[in-house]
Parts: structure tokens; sequence; C-alpha cells
């Protein structure tokens, strides 16, 4: 499956939920948001049709997210159902881990590939303070069950939200040097309009990590995988990879799609334009009355991203979905 721009389609993240049970500060209000009732989310079943579909048209590549798509109760049989699906070559499930010390090894059973697992420091303060919730013990005992559990990866996730601190992610660095993980630090992205001057860029970061860490070396790549690059520092485990997310723009290297929680087919992180799946799912359309429906609307994936909310310009025929505030919603 093939854009309007020759890029091929083959990654879809799915959102299961928009619920979350950390509030992180770059990411959540302090109050949660107004939760979605159970109609207007999408079952598993309505979830493995549309995977199903896709999966026919290229894509064989699926992440679970959110919000956290471990509150939402039996995630387990989604992600076996999804892992059955013929064509789908990889499942992961990106969490902040506070649920994993009792669902880890259900996951790897149902057959999820890999775990990437957020955490922005390893201070237990300073972690509260990002996340409102005093839960690094059980995020930390959550990679400890990842990595018995056992996944093919497990890599841990790491925001340079504004005003963060190095020693924060320098912490959540030093993982890789103790653990076969792989840390990734993201550069932050402004998905409600706020200013980004506060924010590390992944080259000030790279800095201050060879200053601590020493030189990096070029590392092992993922291949298609995703845009993160990979570097090395002696005596560690695992790599350091860098998302420069906002101060590199990767647009012509994208390959993914994203299903919100309510049934939404995304086509760029930074655009309110897709196909609302969840009318068709419930009013009987075919599977190739959705396959078409998907292909016409993939035409409309935009080129690029200015790295802020971008609104289509008027009459765009995919612009019917529901406008999305924060990374929560779409599931990053
Ligand atoms: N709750 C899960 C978690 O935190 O891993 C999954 C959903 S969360 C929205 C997915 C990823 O998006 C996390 O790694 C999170 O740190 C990241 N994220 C959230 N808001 C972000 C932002 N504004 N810019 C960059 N990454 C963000
Ligand atoms: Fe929840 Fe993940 Fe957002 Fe943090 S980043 S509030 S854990 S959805």
């Amino acid at each position: 499956m093939n854009d309007a721009y020759g890029r091929r389609l083959h990654y879809l993240r799915v959102s299961v939920t928009d619920r979350c049970n950390l509030r992180c500060r770059y990411c959540m209000p302090e109050s949660g948001v107004v939760s979605f009732s159970h109609e207007d989310i999408l079952s598993y079943d309505e979830i493995v049709r549309v995977v199903r579909i896709l999966a026919n048209l290229g894509v064989d590549r699926v992440r679970l997210t959110g919000g956290e798509p471990l509150v939402r109760k039996g995630v387990q049989y989604l992600a076996a159902d999804i892992k059955a699906i013929p064509n789908i070559r990889f499942l992961g499930l990106t969490t902040n881990g506070v649920y994993l010390p009792e669902m880890a090894s259900k996951l790897a059973a149902a057959g999820v590939d890999g775990v990437n697992i957020s955490i922005d420091t390893l201070d237990r303060k300073r972690y509260e303070e990002i996340t409102r919730r005093d839960a690094l013990p059980q995020a930390l005992d959550g990679l400890s069950a990842a990595l018995k559990a056992p996944f093919s990866s497990v890599k841990v996730n790491c925001v340079l939200f504004p005003r963060s601190l190095p020693e924060d992610w320098l912490s959540v660095i030093s993982l890789a040097k103790k653990y076969p993980v792989d840390v990734r630090l993201i550069e932050w992205m402004p998905m409600t309009g706020e200013s980004i001057e506060d924010a590390v860029t992944a080259d000030e970061a790279f800095e201050i990590i060879e200053k601590v860490y020493g030189v990096l070396q070029p590392a092992r790549q993922n291949v298609g995988a995703g845009p993160a690059r990979y570097w090395q520092a002696s005596d560690f485990k695992g790599r350091i990879g860098i998302i420069q997310a906002m101060s590199h723009n990767f647009c012509n290297e994208c390959n993914r799609l994203r299903l919100t929680a309510t049934g939404d087919l995304k086509l760029c992180l930074f655009y309110d334009i897709g196909i609302a799946l969840k009318p068709m799912l419930r009013g009987g359309a075919s599977d190739e009355q959705l396959a078409e429906a998907i292909l016409e609307a993939i035409k409309h994936k935009p080129r690029q991203h200015a790295g802020k909310p971008m609104v289509l310009e008027e009459g765009g025929i995919c612009s019917v979905i529901e406008p999305t505030s924060g990374m929560h919603k779409i599931g990053g």
C-alpha cells in the first residue's frame, strides 16, 4: 500500500484507549481527560477486523499504545488475535510499564514481540513530579519483568520535554549500561500548540551524553521500522537511540498509519485528517468497502508536517475525523 508520494505504509499504531494511570505533564492535564465511553471506543473485535483488512493491504507491523494500553482489560487477548493475523510479522506495545509486573508474561505468551517502556527519570521524586504519580518502583519492576518475559526486544523511551533536566535523561541512559535495553531519547513534540523553545534538542543532549559517557560510535541500525538512529557507548549492553522528531524531518521515510481508540484512521501525527472507520464498521460496510475507503483516504496522507498541529485546506475529503488534542489520544 503506497501513498501519493510513493511511501510504503506498512506500520500501524493502534491506540486501544485514551485513558491512563499516569498524568505526564507533557502529555495529559492533571485532571485527566474526559474519557470516551465504552461504546465510543472500538471493541477488540472491531480493532482486529481493521487490522486484518490493513494486513491484506500490506501492513506487517503493529504497535499497541494509548493512553496506557495496559489499563484496558484483556489487552493480551487482543494481542493474541492480532498476532494470529497472517502477514503480521511484528507486534509491539508501548507502555509506561507500571502494570508490566503482572502483564509481561501474559503479553509475551500472547505473541507480543517487543515492548517499549516510557521512563523519563530514575529519580523517584522527579518521576512523581513529571508523571504526577509515585510509580517509579512499579515502572522499574515492569522493566525487570519485561526483561524476563521474554520479549525479543525491550526498549526504554525518554522524552526531552521542556525543562527536563540532564540528570533525568542521563540517569535513564544508564539503564542501557546495566541492561541489554536500547534507551531512546525522543525530542518533545508540541502537540497542543506549546512553545518549543524550552525543549532540549537531541543534538544538545548528544553533546552532554558524550561528555559523561565518552565518544559514541554509530551502532547497528534497525532496518525499516522507525526513525531512531542508534549509537554505542563503550561498556554499554544496550544502544542509545536518538529520535529527532522535531529538529530533523523524516516525513519522507514515514511508513505509518494510526488507528485511534475511537476508530479514526489518522494519516499524520500533526494533521486531523484521516477516515472515520467506526460508522462504516457499525453501519454494515463489507471488508471490501472498508479497504476501498482506506485506499482512497491514504492518497491524502500529507507529504510532510511543519512540526505543529495543522489543519487541512477547506474541502479535503477526509478531514472528517475528530481533532486530537495531545499525544494520549494518538498514542505517539
Ligand atoms: N502510555 C504509554 C507510554 O507512556 O508509553 C503509551 C502512550 S504514550 C502517548 C507514547 C509515547 O509518546 C511515550 O513514549 C511518551 O513518552 C511519548 N510522548 C507523549 N507526549 C509526547 C510529546 N508531546 N512529544 C514526544 N513524545 C511524547
Ligand atoms: Fe499516560 Fe503515556 Fe501520556 Fe504519560 S505519556 S500520560 S503514561 S499516555
